[in-house]
C-alpha cells in the first residue's frame, strides 16, 4: 500500500492531503479485505464515492463502473489539462463527475503541487508515466 499504483487518488495525489485505506468494492456489497480490493484514497474521494460502485457518464448518460486503480490504466481514462482532470472515457468522466475531482479546492491543490514540481508532466499531456 505504499506505491503510487496503490493510490486510488493518484489523479488528485498531493502531499498536502491525508489518505485513507479505501475498499474499492464496499464491504456492504462484498467483504474483501485483500490488497486487490484496497486502495489509498483521499478523504474527499472516499466521502464522495461512499459505497457506490458505478455512476452515470455525464456525456452519454449511461451507467458505468468507476475507475478501478487496481485494474484500469490511469492514462487511458484521465488527462490533466492545466490543473483540471479531463475524463477521456465513460469510466473516467463518471469518476471525475461523481468524485468532484475538479472542485475549486482540488484544482487549487493540484496547482500548488504542479508549481512545487510535485507533478512532472507536460502541460495538457496525459499523466506522468
Ligand atoms: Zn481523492
Amino acid at each position: 500500500m505504499t506505491t503510487e499504483e496503490d493510490t486510488e487518488c493518484k489523479e488528485l495525489a498531493t502531499p498536502f492531503v491525508p489518505f485513507h485505506v479505501e475498499h474499492i468494492t464496499a464491504k456492504q456489497h462484498y467483504v474483501d479485505d485483500t490488497l486487490s480490493n484496497l486502495a489509498l484514497a483521499c478523504d474527499r474521494c472516499n466521502a464522495f464515492k461512499g459505497p457506490n460502485l458505478a455512476s452515470v457518464d455525464p456525456t452519454a448518460g449511461e451507467m458505468v463502473n468507476f475507475f478501478n486503480p487496481r485494474y484500469d490504466e490511469l492514462n487511458e481514462h484521465f488527462q490533466l489539462v492545466d490543473a483540471a482532470l479531463l475524463g477521456l472515457t465513460p469510466k473516467g468522466r463518471a469518476s471525475v463527475h461523481l468524485l468532484q475531482m475538479n472542485s475549486r479546492p482540488r484544482i487549487q491543490l493540484r496547482e500548488e503541487w504542479i508549481s512545487s514540481g510535485g507533478i512532472s508532466l507536460r502541460r495538457n499531456s496525459r499523466f506522468y508515466a
